[in-house]
């Protein structure tokens, strides 16, 4: 679905799984890049909704897309801010922005897989979609809702809890 706000709920929860880790700008840019091509679908109302950038063949490509171009507009963002790290600008590792980009556009196939009728996950090896409806729409939601904020609760929690940590060693 194009711009859900839903998907960045488990982006949330893994940020807090993975810390530094995992970059949530990067993994909402991935979101952006996925629903360009249905929003294009919708506003143009020529070809297929979901279409191939919902396969997990096209969350491969776009991840690569997305890690390429997230990795230079966040740190051209974070520079703007004038956010730092110990008086350097801040640079997001390649590890972190691949990982992060392909867990989004994953985590974005599966989750409209089990939502949308014209999604085929798994093209061109099968056009069928096992996935939907193993969940209501609204399980779905809540899902992703509640994954967001125990997420955001435990991300400020590990984060207090390392800034304690530092006060004390040093
Ligand atoms: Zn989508």
């Amino acid at each position: 679905m194009p711009f859900t706000p839903f998907h960045m709920g488990l982006g949330i929860f893994t940020k807090a799984l993975l810390q530094g880790s995992f970059s949530l700008m990067i993994f909402g840019w991935a979101q952006i890049v996925m629903d360009i091509q249905p929003l294009w679908v919708l506003i143009t109302g020529e070809g297929h909704l979901h279409g191939f950038s919902h396969t997990y063949l096209g969350g491969t490509l776009l991840a690569l897309f997305s890690a390429v171009t997230g990795k230079y507009l966040s740190e051209f963002g974070l520079r703007l801010l004038g956010m730092s790290q110990g008086g350097r600008t801040i640079t997001i590792r390649w590890t972190v922005t691949v990982g992060s980009a392909f867990i989004g556009t994953f985590s974005h196939v599966a989750l409209d897989s089990l939502m949308h009728s014209d999604l085929q996950p798994f093209y061109p090896l099968s056009v069928d979609n096992p996935f939907l409806a193993l969940l209501s729409v609204e399980a779905i939601h809540k899902l992703c809702l509640y994954s967001g904020l125990i997420g955001a609760a435990v991300y400020f929690w590990v984060q207090q809890r390392l800034a304690r940590r530092d006060r004390i060693q040093f």
